[in-house]
């Protein structure tokens, strides 16, 4: 324990334990020289082995990277490599690798992206996921996995894994389809715990709230999609149980980091993944603490490695040292992607973020989806939403108070460059949308009306 009785992120040991430092305490220039050396053999084996970057590297002198700041010469790799080169990154044969997930299934983006891994791969994730569970749960308990589980290898399945080997009773339940039908299980198996995806497991604490179910809770993970602040609070307050925060893609071997007992951004993998930050306008590295896109290479990984591979994600690194006392990096909790803040005239923006954060508190909120139109002077955003034990004119009505609170919303409508629609719908106990990263969608329809739900996606992926 260190200050305040914070217990230090239990990825502290884990990741002194797989450098092999042999010392009292674990240090920044421990992580840095293992990441060196680590990110010169990724990059030879690379070299040698992947059709892939053997082409991309070609020009590049051949010599071993001096120091960290070195690998800022090399070029970054992309989604769109992957959709059209992804065998081609392979450093392995074909018939070494064991699972294969596919992305972007939706069409929209053109090819679907696919990720190939090997047994030891995977074997890292189980690994991870198990250190990383070990922070919330205990030997006996029982976690509800509200996760794409059903297939060998899939992210519920790792996990499942992972809770086996902490002695804890996974029960796979795959994402949630139906409120009432997972809520009745979490109260028949008194689970103790509970992973799954913000907006999902926000969704049944809203209904399960208006319905009268009383369900308790040590502990809970939030994972694949960005996690609003307001999603954590209602958490705590209908269930009243910690809950704790997971960054991660499949392109990571699904995990990147997780946050500890003081909540204060993600502790990464870095004995696993080498994490950077970047002005995503000029690929330049930012200053320490300074906001830009997460850029990562895998450390580890067999079959497919990624070398400073862009994720979209906005972010920036924590300067402070965190009130867990470790010396592990900190990044902050992801609230937008490259691209994705919708800007109104006047110079001002807004992300799903903010809108998550302004409406996520609404107790009979179950869910919304945003459409945006910004083609015109006047952009229109429309909010659908679903709520459940409240009619439809007060949840208006709460809602558009809850919109005030978003100054780049308020701002834009009041000098008349932005309208705001709204359609409201009584939650049945069908949950839609399902497991995919919610975005604010393009409305692209001249007259509006049609419904968000069949609009094309900017990216939708999930880690499954
Ligand atoms: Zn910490």
């Amino acid at each position: 324990m260190s200050g305040k009785g914070i217990a230090k992120t239990p990825l502290e040991a884990w990741i002194m334990q797989k450098i092999g430092v042999n010392a009292p305490s674990l240090t920044r220039e421990h992580i840095q020289q293992y990441q060196l050396h680590k990110l010169r053999q990724v990059i030879r084996s690379a070299r040698e082995h992947s059709p892939f970057y053997r082409r991309l590297f070609k020009g590049l002198a051949a010599r071993d990277l001096g120091r960290l700041s070195d690998l800022g010469c090399f070029p970054f790799t992309s989604a769109a490599d992957i959709r059209q080169q992804g065998l081609q990154f392979l450093t392995v044969s074909q018939g070494e690798i064991s699972r294969v997930v596919t992305m972007d299934t939706s069409g929209t983006a053109g090819q679907p992206k696919r990720l190939y891994f090997t047994p030891s791969d995977q074997e890292l994730t189980v690994d991870f996921f198990q250190q990383g569970m070990s922070g919330l749960v205990t030997s006996g308990q029982k976690v509800l996995v509200l996760l794409p589980g059903e297939r060998n290898g899939s992210v519920g399945s790792l996990l499942a894994a992972a809770l086996n080997r902490l002695g804890a009773e996974p029960v796979l339940h795959g994402a949630v389809t139906n409120l009432p039908d997972t809520l009745a299980l979490m109260m028949r198996q008194q689970a103790d715990s509970l992973v799954g995806i913000p907006a999902q497991v926000l969704a049944l604490a809203h209904y399960g709230e208006n319905k009268g179910y009383s369900v308790r809770l040590k502990s809970l993970l939030l994972s694949t999609d960005h996690v609003p602040a307001a999603v954590s609070r209602e958490l705590e307050r209908i269930w009243g149980c910690r809950v704790f925060q997971h960054y991660g893609m499949t392109e990571m071997g699904l995990g990147g980091g997780l946050d500890c007992e003081a909540h204060a951004g993600y502790h990464l993998r870095e004995a696993d993944l080498y994490f950077e930050i970047i002005d995503p306008l000029t690929g330049e590295s930012v200053p320490a603490g300074q906001e830009g896109e997460v850029v990562f290479t895998t450390l580890t990984r067999q079959g497919m490695p990624l070398i400073r591979y862009r994720t979209g994600d906005l972010s920036r690194f924590l300067t402070e040292p965190c009130p867990c006392g470790t010396v592990l990096r900190r990044l902050e909790p992801i609230a937008a992607r490259t691209g994705s803040r919708i800007l109104t005239a006047g110079n001002r923006s807004f992300s799903l973020a903010d809108l998550d954060e302004a409406l996520f508190d609404l107790p009979g909120l179950i869910g919304f989806t945003a459409a945006v139109d910004d083609r015109q002077r006047a952009a229109k955003l429309r909010i659908t939403a679903m709520t459940a034990g409240q009619d439809r004119e007060a949840a208006k009505r709460s809602i558009e108070a809850a919109l005030r609170q978003v100054p780049a919303i308020c701002g834009s409508r009041r000098d008349r460059t932005l309208k705001v629609t709204m359609e409201i719908s009584l939650q049945g106990d069908t949950l839609f949308p399902g497991t995919a990263k919610r975005i604010i969608r393009e409305l692209n329809q001249s007259d509006g009306s049609q419904d968000d739900l069949s609009l094309p996606a900017r990216e939708n992926s999930i880690g499954g």
